[in-house]
């Protein structure tokens, strides 16, 4: 009897012990390693001097990627889908901001001079859209860029490895090297992310993917001469290619998708930003992918 009750007492001081160091020292650990966004907004000024794109995986999406990097791995900045870029016009334009776009990804149509712009890189290094305080004034419709960084799209659908921007809010070493392991199944990556990142980000980010692949699905539709008369495109050394383009008409590809009569009612849907209904509805589609994939 007098075991037990000593047992009991012991057992109350262990967990006391427990609440009391062990906790919070966890706590503190976890805390610690996972992403922590500083909220300065330092990814949205001098844009270029946080820039760490990996110059041999742009050279690498140069030579066999579904299109074009003008501009150089170096002189990026923020980069937005073509239907992105006219939102955040007309938002600069109701919050009387100066905003502009310069061509960045392409594909080529030689033969007609057509080069059709699927992203834009934004001009400013600092973003227009960050207020005095340093927070983002159209955080509720800002672009996929934006909703999920620190993460890069990660385009490789088989390795499923994560790309990272230099952001502070990433400390830990350990921990990124084991982001940057190949995940085996798509559920463990997902509820990994969503430990690490956060539901939000990594939500944007599949969606981002999921937009992305039907774009180049698109894209990959013009490199055949027989199925569009509008528009062929044809993948060359990117040096020639440059130097050609003076002469060339630059169209917006969500622009020529919507007006183009051989395109669908559901391929034009694809580019043109998700609703918020369309985000929530994903978003759920995600978290139930997340919770079934703990239970197997
Ligand atoms: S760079 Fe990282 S830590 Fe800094 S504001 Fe951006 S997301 Fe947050
Ligand atoms: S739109 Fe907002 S989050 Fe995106 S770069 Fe500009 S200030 Fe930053």
């Amino acid at each position: 009897m007098l075991k037990n009750s000593k047992a009991k007492q012991l057992n109350k001081l262990t967990l006391q012990a427990t609440n009391l160091y062990i906790k919070p020292f966890l706590n503190w650990y976890f805390m610690e390693i996972k992403f922590n966004c500083n909220r300065s907004g330092c990814c949205c000024k001098n844009i270029r001097r946080h820039n760490n794109f990996q110059k041999d995986l742009f050279d690498k999406q140069n030579e066999s990627g579904p299109w074009y990097n003008l501009i150089n791995p170096n002189d990026l900045g923020v980069v937005v889908y073509s239907f992105e870029k006219d939102m955040l016009l007309e938002l600069a334009k109701k919050n009387n901001l100066k905003i502009s776009f310069s061509p960045h990804n392409v594909i080529i149509d030689e033969e007609q001079k057509k080069v059709l712009v699927i992203r834009y890189m934004m001009d400013q290094d600092t973003c227009p859209f960050l207020d005095k305080k340093d927070m983002c004034c159209i955080f509720d419709s800002n672009a996929f860029i934006c909703r999920l960084y620190p993460l890069g799209l990660d385009t490789d659908q088989k390795t499923r490895r994560i790309h990272y921007f230099g952001c502070p809010g990433i400390s830990d070493s350990k921990r990124k090297e084991d982001n940057e392991k190949v995940f085996k199944t798509r559920g463990s990556y997902l509820t990994h992310m969503v430990d690490y990142f956060g539901y939000d980000i990594v939500t944007a980010s599949e969606m981002e993917r999921n937009v992305f692949d039907k774009i180049t699905a698109v894209v990959k539709y013009f490199s055949d001469e027989k199925n569009n008369p509008y528009f062929r495109a044809i993948k060359k050394p990117l040096t020639s290619v440059r130097q050609n383009l003076k002469d060339f008409e630059f169209i917006d590809f969500h622009t020529f998708i919507k007006s183009n009569p051989s395109f669908s009612e559901d391929t034009k849907k694809i580019v043109t930003f998700p609703s918020n209904e369309e985000f929530t509805t994903f978003a759920l589609s995600i978290k139930k992918e997340i919770e079934e994939s703990k239970e197997n």
